[in-house]
């Protein structure tokens, strides 16, 4: 029998923490990534220890391509073979202010860790699953999480929206790609959710999706991406690759 093993980066809290935990309730074993190996990845490699999967910790910087082939091959030596790779890690801007203000450098670290880092990583990762041989009752996927701003502008976030919209193409192109591989590429959007990511402002959120911002009444939850995640890592929605999966409470449903 194939094990279901994933690497889920940024794994350390938020969207990324609960899609580890959700992934390994449906029994994954889990390359879990993030910046450093702190203690918040100990705890979460214990949570996954008592649901009886098992964990590899690799931090490493997605968008230092130096470091991901090496990372793959560390969590495969461990773990065996992956099977999943979710690119979840992902940064906000520097500052959030007028597009006529922004700098260079923010505009660089969100494409480098948004984008690039998620394209490159899934380049070596679909390297590595073509070069053997697979099981056809096996889903081999990758889930990148991208954003609502892949399409709708956020003004005082314009190079989070531009390293989104390159990270929902890429899913595209790769799906085309891997598609006659039958390994499933999948744009997951989250809209509102609750993390550190959106602490500081997340109560305007709330009011916004109270407000009608989104069809349902309230920002979501990571456990909420994560069980979207989970659900197509597991092949529950089969014949469907290249799409955007949008969990974002109706957010962007078109309404005049
Ligand atoms: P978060 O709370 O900020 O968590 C992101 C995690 O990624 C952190 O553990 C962070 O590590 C890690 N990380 C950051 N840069 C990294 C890098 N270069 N290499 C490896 N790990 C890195 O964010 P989140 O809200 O859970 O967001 C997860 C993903 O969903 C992101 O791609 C984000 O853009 C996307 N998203 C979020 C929302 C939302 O409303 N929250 C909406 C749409 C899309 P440190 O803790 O060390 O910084």
């Amino acid at each position: 029998m194939t094990r279901q093993v994933a690497l889920v980066t940024g794994a350390g809290r938020g969207i990324g923490r609960a899609t580890a935990l959700a992934l390994a309730s449906s029994g994954f074993d889990i390359g879990l990534n993030d910046l450093q190996p702190d203690e918040h990845l100990e705890t979460l490699s214990a949570e996954i220890d008592d649901l009886g999967q098992r964990t590899h910790i690799c931090a490493f910087d997605v968008g230092d391509t130096t470091q991901h082939d090496p990372s793959l091959a560390e969590i495969e030596g461990v773990l065996g073979p992956l099977t999943t790779l979710v690119n979840n890690a992902g940064i906000g801007v520097v500052s959030r202010g007028d597009p006529l203000d922004v700098q260079e450098n923010s505009f660089d670290r969100c494409m480098a860790v948004n984008a690039k880092g998620p394209f490159f990583l899934t380049q070596a990762f679909a390297r590595r699953l073509l070069s053997r041989s697979r099981n056809p009752n096996v889903v081999y996927s990758v889930i990148n999480i991208t954003s609502s701003n892949a399409s709708a502008v956020a003004v005082p976030r314009t190079e989070y929206c531009a390293s989104k919209a390159a990270a929902s193409m890429i899913s595209k192109c790769f799906a085309t790609r891997l598609g006659p591989e039958n390994v499933m590429v999948y744009d997951v959007q989250p809209g509102l959710i609750e993390t550190p990511m959106t602490e500081t402002v997340i109560d305007s959120y709330q009011a916004r999706a109270e407000d009608g911002l989104c069809l349902l009444p309230r920002v979501g939850q990571p456990s909420e991406v994560a069980a979207v995640v989970a659900n197509l890592a597991g092949g529950c929605l089969p014949y469907t690759t290249g799409h955007v999966i949008s969990v974002d409470g109706g957010m962007l449903v078109p309404r005049f």
